[in-house]
């Protein structure tokens, strides 16, 4: 029987805790994580057709073209899945339009993927605390997440310092409670019209509580695949 292939959307607000969920399953699974923005970097700096155009555009002042990301996210996928059962999309789709492009893009590169919804649902209030609690690599290399909170998984090892390569920890501004309230309704607005697509086409969203430890969300993660209920 050949292993079933899928790809995970992984939704919720920043703050939510995609992004350690995706380092877990990484590491437990051995699935890889879609990086739109290392991709790009990686093809400028091989010098690949795409990373030229890339360039260009950057050099350019435009935006990088739909067309050219999902010809360079096709690429990955094809060859990633070769060596994976498990793929993370981290913030994308994040529209509509983009969600198209995905299912045109699965509908047309592969027989056999799935694409599964999960949401991490953590409350306004509780993402306000962790956020405002949060701090960043400045190593935009790194850019590895940190928390100060007592009792935080994500308390950096020693002092300000990065426990991945060592820079210092910065706060961001806009991580300040009143621009990460502001954040959310932006968040909440565009996810909003996502479900809505998604639950046209009656495509299931599994919730996961994203309020308990790491440990206890990967767990329920791991529940819920394990027991075929993200569908
Ligand atoms: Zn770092």
């Amino acid at each position: 029987m050949k292993e079933e292939k899928s790809i995970y959307v992984f939704m919720g607000p920043p703050g939510s805790g995609k992004g350690s969920l995706a380092k877990l399953c990484i590491k437990k699974f051995g699935w890889y994580q879609l990086s739109t923005g290392n991709l790009c970097r990686e093809h400028i700096e091989q010098r690949t057709e795409i990373g030229k155009q890339i360039d260009f555009a950057i050099k350019s002042g435009k935006l990088i073209s739909d067309s050219l990301v999902v010809t360079m996210v096709r690429e990955w996928l094809i060859e990633i899945f070769d060596v994976t059962t498990g793929i993370i999309l981290d913030g994308f789709p994040r529209t509509v339009a983009q969600a198209e492009a995905l299912d045109a893009l699965i509908a047309t590169t592969f027989d056999s993927v799935n694409l599964k919804l999960v949401k991490l649902v953590v409350p306004n209030e509780e993402i306000v605390d962790r956020l405002s609690g949060r701090y960043i690599c400045r190593n935009n290399r790194c850019q590895a997440v940190y928390s100060l909170r007592i009792n935080s998984v994500l308390r950096p090892r020693i002092g300000l310092a990065c426990d991945e390569c060592s820079d210092g920890l910065v706060r961001r501004s806009d991580d300040e409670a009143e621009s990460v309230r502001e954040r959310l309704k932006i968040y909440y607005a565009h996810e909003q019209d996502l479900v809505n697509y998604y639950r046209k086409q009656q495509h299931d969203i599994a919730q996961v509580d994203g309020t308990h430890s790491l440990d206890r969300v990967f767990e329920s993660f791991e529940y819920l695949i394990n027991h075929r209920m993200i569908t």
